[in-house]
């Protein structure tokens, strides 16, 4: 079926306008709902541009812009509830050699399939995000502490289950290391420390084996200097000194 056209004027915004609609077209997106150029329509476009922006092309996943976004808002969350919430971050081991041995289109079903399982192995609440070419990151808002272990190792088991077809009757499978670090309660965190802190134990992952989970122990003993500050500057607090 033909997509109705928008009766567009030749001026600067129609321009802009008709190439938001060729990347809609492009990226397999319905058009918008609703009379072209009326609010419903405008709406539809808007609300399917940020779809595009916010997720990763390859996977469907959020994209690292959305994943920043996100986690800023857990930090607001985490301080004001003081709920727990922790963050995930992980890397596919060995991913150079699945491309050098199999190709770079091999390669690429290999990271939808770990995409796609990672999706399905979360809350609906979870956020999970391609944050780089083979780093993912999920954010579990309201995980208690004592959960942690399970959940990631859950999440490792079930990567290194699923079979990834890569060629006629080829199937391989991959594995992920895992690092993951809570949000400090009550302490309003940054997003780059949350994400230092679980990368740190993501590096630890890798240097003791890969395959592997490494939480932060706790949370709140490895408290950041600069979080330690942010604390006790904050006005919530100032009562406390
Ligand atoms: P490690 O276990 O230490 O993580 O080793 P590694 O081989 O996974 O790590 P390295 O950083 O050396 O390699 C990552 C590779 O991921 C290199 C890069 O070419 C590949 N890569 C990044 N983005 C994509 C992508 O979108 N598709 C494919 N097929 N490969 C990608
Ligand atoms: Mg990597
Ligand atoms: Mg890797």
């Amino acid at each position: 079926m033909d997509r109705p056209s928008p009766n567009l004027t030749p001026d600067p915004a129609a321009l802009r306008l008709e190439r938001a609609l060729q990347l809609l077209d492009h990226s397999g997106q319905p058009a918008p709902a609703g009379r072209p150029g009326s609010g419903e329509w405008l709406q539809g476009l808007i609300d399917a541009l940020v779809d595009l922006s916010s997720r990763d092309a390859l996977t469907g996943l959020a994209n690292r812009r959305s994943f920043d976004l996100a986690l800023a808002r857990e930090i607001d969350r985490v301080a004001r509830s003081g709920e727990p919430a922790l963050l995930l971050t992980l890397d596919i081991d060995h991913f150079k050699r699945v491309n050098d041995t199999y190709g770079h289109a091999a390669g690429d079903l290999v990271l939808k399939a770990v995409a796609a399982a990672l999706h399905d192995c979360v809350r609906p609440m979870d956020l999970v995000a391609r944050t780089g070419g083979e780093e993912f990151a999920i954010i579990l808002p309201n995980c208690p502490s004592s959960f942690g272990d399970t959940v990631a190792e859950r999440v490792r088991r079930r990567i290194e289950r699923i079979p990834v077809t890569v060629g006629p009757a080829q199937q391989i499978s991959v594995s992920v290391s895992i690092g993951g670090a809570f949000a400090p309660q009550w302490v309003r965190s940054t997003p780059t420390l949350w994400i230092e802190r679980a990368d740190q134990q993501l590096y630890r992952a890798k240097a003791d084996g890969r395959n592997l989970v490494r939480l932060e122990a706790a949370a709140v003993s490895l408290v950041s200097s600069e979080e330690k500050r942010m604390l006790f500057d904050s006005s919530q607090f100032q009562d406390l000194e």
